[in-house]
Order: C-alpha cells, then sequence, then structure tokens
C-alpha cells in the first residue's frame, strides 16, 4: 500500500549539504505493523517527515495506493495529507482545549458541521479508553492517557495510515505496553496500516509484522519480523 522507492533526502545549508537519507526502498503492506528502527542521526526524523509531507524528498517516489505524493502540490496535498494521522512523542496536544476538543479540532479544521463532530468524538473518546475524561485538560492526564487522546486525534479523520513518531519513548515501561496493545487492538479491529518509528527494540518485538533498519542515511534489512529475528 505504501511503496518508497530510491528515496533520498539531502540537506542544504549555506555552503555545506548533508545527506540524511539515501536510496530508501521500503513497502509498507496493508494492514501491517511496520517499524522502521535506527540509531540517532540514522535518518528516522528525516523519513517521518517526507512521509508525513512536511518535507519534500531530493529524490524518488513515495507512492501510497499507486499515488505518488511527492508530486502533490495545494489541495491535492491538503487531501493527501488527512490519510495520514500521526501521533508524537511529546503527545502535543493543546493545553487550553479539553480532550474532547483536543480530538475536535482535526475536525474543526476540516470543516465538519458541529452536530456530526460531537457524534465523532463520542465514537472515538471509548476507542481509546477516555469517555469519563472528555472534559479534563491535559495537564490533568497522566502520560499514556495523553498519548490515547493523540490516537484519537490521529484517527479523527478516518486515516488509512497510522504514523507514529517515538510514540511511547517518554512512557515508562508499563504505560508504553498499554499503548502498544491500543496500538495492536486499533490494527485488528480496523485494519490500519500503523508504521512506527522508534530507536527500542523492545517496540519493534512487542507489536510489529514487519521491521526495516535504517543505518547512516540507508535502509540495511527490510523484512518480516520472523525473517529478522530468527536466526539461521
Ligand atoms: P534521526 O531521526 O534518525 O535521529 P534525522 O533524520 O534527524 O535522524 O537526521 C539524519 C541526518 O540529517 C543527521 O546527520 C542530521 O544531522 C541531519 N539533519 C536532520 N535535519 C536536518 C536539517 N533540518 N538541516 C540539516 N541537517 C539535518
Ligand atoms: P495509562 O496508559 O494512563 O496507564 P491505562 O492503560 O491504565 O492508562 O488505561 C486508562 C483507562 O483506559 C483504563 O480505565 C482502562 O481500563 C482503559 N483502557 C485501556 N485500554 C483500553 C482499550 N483498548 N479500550 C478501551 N479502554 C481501555
Amino acid at each position: 500500500m505504501i511503496q518508497i522507492n530510491n528515496l533520498g533526502k539531502v540537506y542544504s545549508t549555506g555552503r555545506s549539504s548533508t545527506r540524511a537519507l539515501g536510496g530508501v526502498n521500503l513497502n509498507i503492506p496493508k494492514g501491517s505493523v511496520y517499524g522502521i528502527i535506527g540509531l540517532s542521526g540514522a535518518g528516522k526524523s528525516t523519513l517521518v517527515r517526507c512521509l508525513n509531507l512536511l518535507e519534500k524528498p531530493t529524490e524518488g517516489q513515495i507512492l501510497v495506493n499507486g499515488q505518488d505524493l511527492t508530486s502533490l502540490s495545494g489541495t491535492d496535498l491538503r487531501i493527501a495529507r488527512r490519510k495520514i494521522g500521526m501521533i508524537f512523542q511529546h503527545f502535543n496536544l493543546l493545553a487550553s482545549r479539553t480532550v474532547a476538543e483536543n480530538i475536535a479540532f482535526p475536525l474543526e479544521i476540516d470543516g465538519m458541521k458541529r452536530a456530526a463532530i460531537k457524534e465523532r468524538v463520542s465514537e472515538l473518546l471509548p476507542l481509546v479508553g477516555l469517555t469519563e475524561k472528555a472534559d479534563s485538560y491535559p495537564s490533568e492526564l497522566s502520560g499514556g492517557q495523553k498519548q490515547r487522546v493523540g490516537i484519537a486525534r490521529a484517527l479523527a479523520l478516518k486515516p488509512d495510515v497510522l504514523l507514529c513518531d517515538e510514540a511511547t519513548s517518554a512512557l515508562d515501561p508499563q504505560t508504553t505496553l498499554s499503548i502498544l496493545s491500543l496500538l495492536k487492538d486499533i490494527n485488528r479491529e480496523l485494519g490500519l496500516t500503523i508504521v512506527i518509528i522508534t530507536h527500542e527494540m523492545k517496540v519493534i518485538k512487542e507489536i510489529c509484522t514487519h521491521v526495516a533498519v535504517l543505518h547512516d542515511s540507508r535502509c540495511v534489512e527490510d523484512a518480516s519480523v520472523e525473517e529478522v529475528f530468527t536466526a539461521p
């Protein structure tokens, strides 16, 4: 469903340039939980920003259901972005808005009517186990609960892909497991493709069906989790 062909990114600042990605090829099957692991500086954030269409790659293609995202602009780009939900390490919630209002935010931006927003939010709250917290503010929530709000907000526009950028890196081990288990449920129940960027092997082992290893701007491994972890 997502096919990344020969993706490359060079950052140019003044006279110097840094290659952050080069010749990256990935095939992310529909319905998979696809992990991308690598050390700091490997190019993970750059790959996320390319996938999320915040950054234009200098080479290559990102095909989602056959459509090349790197060639889009204007309205087409905005429509394509809605198909990718995203969650973050530090949750990125709006402090002045309640849980329900945070989840409603992308729907408001999208121009959805008030009644429809209310209905969609009331479907999302139980999905992430936060019905009782609808009127709480982010400062009143635990880290795990904040990430649950992030997940509900990311799912609001019914994306094709959920992109998780170090989404459990700020959480303790037990909360990490509960968030991973929620992501697993969402993958299974909604059939949603999930892409997980992480520096933690335990995250990959816990839920991923596929894994790619980024090292020094290159993808050095791309396989099912059994293939990578089963010693010959
Ligand atoms: P990771 O997320 O795996 O730590 P990054 O994608 O952040 O890796 O970085 C990959 C390489 O690109 C690093 O050498 C980094 O210094 C460089 N880099 C990242 N962002 C920029 C930028 N905006 N300008 C210049 N160089 C950058
Ligand atoms: P935290 O992540 O903050 O530690 P918990 O994992 O304990 O929070 O879950 C917070 C609340 O969400 C609990 O009441 C729990 O029963 C509920 N919950 C956990 N997972 C789900 C789920 N998949 N669906 C619905 N509710 C859930």
